[in-house]
């Protein structure tokens, strides 16, 4: 357990009882804080009880006795409209805090490696996680991914944790001792929970004005991918502070000084000579140029807490890759089957569909504003669209004599037809898609409960195919 020794014997407030308050509540529970937990769902609030978390309605509660108020990062605290209980918090004189500062003071000896960016970073921080572990350190991975920081073990001085951070997450977080912070890129997102663009880009680079209980050893390195601009503007205001190293990483030009791509072929130009690391175009499990800005940062950061190249390389080929991001979930015939259910917009599709070139594309869900827009470019690599859930219908009519499609309602059908037509079709580089570019809350519970259900229809239909 992490020990927030510094809040014991105090009120402090959780508001937000999901993964990572309920883990916050119960870490502070059990350093001996007096805990005031509250969720506006009556569900949350019950489970939360049930594992033992005191409620205290912090709508009503006299904040101005807590410590701090834990806020939970999915709750807005400033934009479009700050949750009354965050408002009655900083009209009390009352710190807002997230978990990753909780963790932060308590484990300040550890080694702390963050990622941030608009995307790309689960890819990262387990690829990071990945080669760690296999140059044998003690290594938790969690944050936005996977385990809420708070359930990962106790680190101490010879740890380190990989960190995925959101830029919620890093607007409540202001003492955590990074060695390396990873910024991947920049493009407009959560725009209404920041008040715009700018304030999203502050978000972002508050990795770099960290001020740790304890300052580190060693200067932090900062890692930052320059092939947008606001990336590339926070990348030429860290360069000229002399209190970090700055890291260039990039897939379209070299970054003298850095880490980058020439032609796929990952360059090390952190030393005195540019050096040929690997050609990351033969690595099956993290295909596409934006994948390469996912290796090139993490080959980046391993370096800086002194992992070897070959080590590095020799981990990145065997990285397994992420479930649901572009995922190789089977191959029948001349057929690939790839479940990229983690592409919840045209954006992260586009990704996917520039790495293949027959496509049967199962695409569809709830739709996001903007819908399939920007993808003209890539539709003359799918063969035929497959269409379920509620987008349907706008799909149909915008991708109307620009590819064929079948209207399928369900992912079932849609695998079962897509397999079929691939399979007759014959084509040598036939991929089976599901890159839905929308979210999927009209059929399965999430991203991830729609890519296990489209991995379950190929193993059947694999497993009953007869030829
Ligand atoms: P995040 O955790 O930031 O959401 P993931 O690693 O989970 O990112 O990747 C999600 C999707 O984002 C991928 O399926 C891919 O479509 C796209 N993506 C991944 N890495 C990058 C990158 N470096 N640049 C742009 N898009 C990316």
């Amino acid at each position: 357990m992490i020990d927030l020794f510094f809040f014991k014997g105090y009120p402090v407030a959780v508001m937000g009882l999901a993964r990572s308050g309920l883990a916050a509540a119960l870490a502070l529970k059990a350093s001996g804080a007096t805990v005031w937990a509250w969720d506006d769902s009556p569900g949350r609030r019950a489970e939360a009880a049930a594992a033992g978390v005191p409620l205290v309605n912090l709508h009503e509660a006299d904040l101005g006795g807590a410590a701090a108020l834990v806020l939970a990062p999915g709750i807005p605290h400033t934009y479009p409209q700050p949750n009354p209980v965050a408002t009655r918090a900083r009209e009390a004189g009352v710190e807002i805090i997230g978990d990753i500062e909780l963790l932060a003071r308590s484990e300040h000896d550890a080694a702390w490696i963050g990622i941030t960016g608009t995307n790309g970073k689960s890819t990262t921080t387990s690829l990071i996680g990945h080669i760690l572990k296999l140059s044998g350190r003690p290594v938790a991975v969690g944050g936005n991914l996977g385990t809420p920081v708070l359930s990962l073990p106790p680190m101490g001085a010879s740890g380190t944790y990989v960190l995925e951070l959101s830029s919620y997450q890093l607007e409540q977080t202001f003492a955590a001792p990074f060695a390396v912070a990873v910024m991947l890129n920049i493009t407009p997102d959560h725009l209404d929970r920041h008040g715009g663009l700018e304030g999203y880009i502050r978000a972002k680079t508050l990795m770099f004005e960290q001020k740790p209980v304890v300052a580190p050893a060693q200067p932090l390195t900062a890692v930052i991918g320059v092939d947008d601009e606001p990336s590339r503007e926070i990348f030429r205001a860290l360069a000229r502070r002399d209190d970090l190293i700055a890291i260039p990483i990039s897939t379209e030009h070299r970054a003298a000084g850095g880490v980058y791509t020439k032609h796929g072929v990952l360059i090390d130009d952190t030393e005195s000579k540019a050096a040929e690391i690997l050609d990351l175009r033969g690595v099956a499990a993290l295909p596409g140029r934006h994948n390469w800005q996912n290796a090139c940062a993490a080959y980046a950061a391993a370096r800086a807490v002194g992992a070897h190249p070959d080590l590095i390389t020799r981990s990145i080929l065997n990285f397994p890759g992420l479930a649901h991001r572009q995922q190789r979930v089977g191959q029948l015939e001349n057929a690939l089957f790839v479940n990229d259910s983690k592409a919840t917009n045209a954006d992260a599709t586009s990704k996917a569909l520039a790495c293949y070139h027959d496509i049967y594309w199962i695409v569809g869900g709830k739709p996001k504003d903007g819908g399939l827009a920007g993808l003209e470019p890539l539709l003359g690599r799918v063969r035929h669209a497959y269409l379920i859930g509620e987008a349907s219908e706008s799909f149909a009519a915008w991708l109307e004599g620009q590819v064929q499609y079948t209207r399928c309602c369900t992912l079932d059908v849609a695998v079962r037809k897509a397999a079929e037509t691939a399979l007759a079709e014959r084509r040598a580089g036939a991929c089976v898609l599901l890159s839905p570019a929308c979210a999927s809350f009209d059929q399965f519970v999430d991203f991830e409960a729609r890519g296990a259900a489209f991995s379950g229809y190929v193993a059947d239909f694999v497993g009953n195919y007869s030829g």
